[in-house]
């Protein structure tokens, strides 16, 4: 989880900022003006972690011709606004299996991009409040243990042990894997996009897709305000907007907007390494590098909304929380506030693949809560797979053709979608 607000008009300013402090070199050159290209390979777009991760794989991969279409600026969605939380602890297989192949390709990232993303692996722990909820744990755990994940199952002193500041009043276990992690999440996309760019990839900003149809020789024109671009493939990338890019071509995604708010307080000397999180309240907090109280929690029935605003409920919500589980941050200033959109699917999985009637219009939408730190691997898997290499199952599985019945019930729902 990182500590910063999210980027609103000065973004730029961030990183400049950043880079003056020597610690992350300059953004990617992206192009915020004059025509796109008449044609291209691939055209990706959304430029969020999704988009960029598959832009920058495929480019890795000798993909040449790709290019990405951002309506506004890199990061503006959910991938600018989210906490930065990377874990292995999942309640499926495929999640599991996946996410530990994310936490590997985070841990190369620096070495990789060239760009240090601040990846700390101080663990995730999560506070059960009911035997029900202990019992939910065991089974995950036992699930991660088989996966190769040392997740441990801990009674409430031993999770007082891992952060003394716990006030254990109705705590009656935990789960803990000291691998899990956070990263920060802006310079993760700048260096995707950087290196992207650096293996031949355009990412246009600024460039709505107003408008995408079929083309009667194969692929689609991507309509946007600084031109049209004729595109063998396309990949939807953009999150929580997808079913309005999808629907310019008939086909209906059933994600929704949930939206979801997150704040971050001064900051405070370092204790906290973990990323807490409890069960019943959704509750969860880190602490940034730069000392600050970052966290969220769920507020039941919030509203199906593309809305940025925060809410007063939330603050209350959360502050309540926070100092019930530890009393003493009762004193702490909250700084900022702020909030994106989660894209809900209807199983908690993501939708993956072509649709059925497009086969040459892709989706890489539906993450929820966790499309940040799933979008390392699934950008890898889904490069090798566009470059003829292997298909994984996640192509199988994650289609939209699940949803067909109306249920998506053929797999697994995963049900740990918190914090
Ligand atoms: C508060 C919050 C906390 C979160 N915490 C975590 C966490 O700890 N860990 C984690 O893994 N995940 C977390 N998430 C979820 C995570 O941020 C998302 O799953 C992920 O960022 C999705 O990335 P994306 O690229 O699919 O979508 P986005 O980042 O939303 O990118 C989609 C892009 O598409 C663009 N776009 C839309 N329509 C068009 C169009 N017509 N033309 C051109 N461009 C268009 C948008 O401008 C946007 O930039 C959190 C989310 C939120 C909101």
């Amino acid at each position: 989880m990182n500590g910063a607000a999210p980027p609103e008009e000065d973004d730029e300013d961030d990183a400049s900022r950043a880079d003056r402090s020597g610690e992350i070199k300059l953004p990617p050159t992206l192009e915020s003006s004059g025509p796109v290209p008449e044609k291209a390979e691939i055209v990706i777009v959304g430029g969020g972690v999704m988009g960029l991760a598959i832009a920058y794989y495929l480019s890795t991969m000798g993909l040449e011709d790709v290019v990405v279409v951002e309506r506004g600026y890199l990061a503006e969605g959910a991938s600018g606004r989210n906490g930065g939380g990377v874990r292995q602890q999942w309640a499926t297989e495929i999640n599991i299996r996946l996410m530990q192949q994310s936490v590997e390709l985070c841990q190369r990232f620096a070495v990789d991009i060239g760009v240090n993303v601040w990846f700390r692996q101080g663990g995730y722990l999560f506070l059960a409040r009911s035997a029900k909820e202990v019992a939910r744990l065991e089974k995950n755990i036992a699930l991660q243990n088989r996966c190769g994940v040392a997740t441990r199952m801990l009674d409430p002193q031993g999770a007082k042990q891992i952060v003394p500041e716990i006030d254990l009043t109705g705590i009656v276990g935990a789960s803990y894997n000291p691998t899990d992690g956070i990263l920060f999440p802006w310079p993760f996309l700048w260096g995707y996009a950087r290196q992207a760019t650096a293996h031949g990839v355009r990412i246009f900003t600024q460039t709505p897709v107003t408008g995408l149809t079929k083309r009667s020789q194969g692929g689609y024109d991507v309509v946007t305000e600084r031109g049209t671009i004729a595109a063998r493939r396309v990949i939807n990338a953009c999150g929580a907007w997808s079913p309005t890019l999808a629907k310019m071509i008939g086909v209906e995604i059933p994600t929704f907007p949930i939206r979801h708010e997150i704040c971050s307080s001064e900051p405070l000397k370092p204790f906290l390494k973990p990323m807490v999180s409890e069960l019943a309240s959704g509750l969860y907090c880190s602490q940034s590098m730069r000392g600050e109280i970052v966290g969220g929690v769920t507020i039941p029935g919030h509203a199906s909304t593309y809305a940025k605003t925060s809410t007063l409920e939330f603050l209350a919500t959360y502050s309540r929380r926070l100092v019930k589980l530890m009393p003493i941050l009762g004193d702490i200033k909250i700084l900022r506030q702020w909030a994106g959109p989660y894209d809900q699917s209807p199983d908690g999985n993501p939708i993956l693949a072509p649709t059925r009637e497009h086969p040459d219009f892709f989706l890489a939408c539906g993450f929820v809560g966790h499309g940040f730190m799933m979008a390392p691997i699934v950008g890898k898997l889904y490069a090798e797979w566009l470059t003829g290499g292997t298909k994984h199952e996640i192509f199988e599985r994650y289609t939209l053709d699940r949803f067909d019945d109306g249920s998506g019930s053929a797999h697994p729902k995963e049900d740990f979608n918190i914090g």
